[in-house]
């Protein structure tokens, strides 16, 4: 398994797995947070957790998620490397706490936190990842988004068009797609797993056409130059995004297939249909057993 590969699975499986805070602070500690320039005013941060975005400039800093909560003082610290300051907004592409987990600390310092209305709905409310078994409660309330949207948003900003959309039942029910128009720039959320086969929260919502769809959006938006930040796995270009693509339909036909057959997801595990894409897609978080069975409901 490559040292990116590696990175990914601990990022994905830190976020699922660990659950008693002390064991979240224990495996924060050696986390080093990682800037690569995108333009003069936008960042991608990497560090445990989702992929983070930045913009920067005059107008004050706009982030795209925040990780964990024990890495706020990090990626601040990040944020000022880079040239900015404490954000005024935070937007959180889903719910996930490998999303999220940074709000209570930003909303304390008076962060604005933005959201499609089904994260606010289950940051407010709590929620379950069935998949995992990972009860998620309510948010305090200085974590719970302040502004939300339906179907999308844009920001103005540091010169720059900041283009919010959401695209349904992809990964959840409430994912956002974010496109500097500009800068020529799309921060994919978790609808993008670069290299790996992609967690779909079928219990939020969440469908492996769902997220074909989304993948489309962002496809039609893109050009040769287009930089696409993942939600996890390492930055990417628009070859790597048709690459992913044409695994999801595959698997989407195959699966489906079985599914209309009649076969339950463990028989149709044990006819491996997805053997000759192990290799490419199944050695990050979810290997391809568990991932079919993962998504089986969602095909
Ligand atoms: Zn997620």
């Amino acid at each position: 398994m490559s040292f990116a590969r590696k990175n990914v699975l601990n990022a994905v499986a830190g976020a699922i797995l660990l659950t008693t805070p002390l064991g979240v602070h224990a495996a924060m500690d050696d986390v080093k947070i990682k800037a690569t320039k995108l333009t003069d005013g936008i960042h991608m941060l990497a560090g445990k957790g989702g992929n983070i975005g930045v913009l920067t400039g005059p107008d004050g800093t706009f982030m795209i998620d925040d990780q964990f909560a024990p890495l706020t003082g990090k990626i601040l610290a990040a944020i000022k490397e880079i040239g900015g300051e404490i954000p005024r907004f935070v937007l959180n592409t889903h719910y996930h706490h490998d999303h999220t987990g940074g709000n209570e600390n930003l909303g304390n310092k008076g962060v604005t936190i933005v959201s499609h209305d089904n994260v606010r709905k289950k940051l407010a409310e709590g929620a379950t990842i069935k998949a995992f078994n990972k009860v998620i409660p309510p948010a305090a309330k200085v974590a719970v988004p302040v502004i939300t949207f339906g179907e999308e948003m844009t920001f103005h900003l540091n010169g720059e068009t900041v283009h919010v959309f959401h695209s349904a039942n992809a990964h959840t029910d409430g994912d956002s797609i974010i496109h500097f128009r500009k800068a020529n720039i799309i921060h994919a959320g978790d609808t993008f797993f670069n290299g790996f086969f992609p967690f779909i929260d079928v219990g939020a919502g969440g469908t492996v056409k769902g997220v074909i769809a989304a993948v489309d959006k962002m496809l039609a938006l893109a050009d040769g130059n287009t930089k696409i930040i993942p939600g996890h796995g390492p930055l990417a270009d628009k070859a790597q995004l048709i690459a992913y693509r044409e695994m999801l339909v595959t698997a989407q036909t195959r699966l489906s297939s079985l599914k209309s057959s009649g076969k339950s997801a463990a028989d149709a595990v044990a006819t491996k249909p997805l053997a000759d894409m192990e290799v490419q897609w199944g050695d990050g978080f979810l290997p391809t057993d568990k991932w079919i069975k993962i998504v089986y409901d969602g095909v």
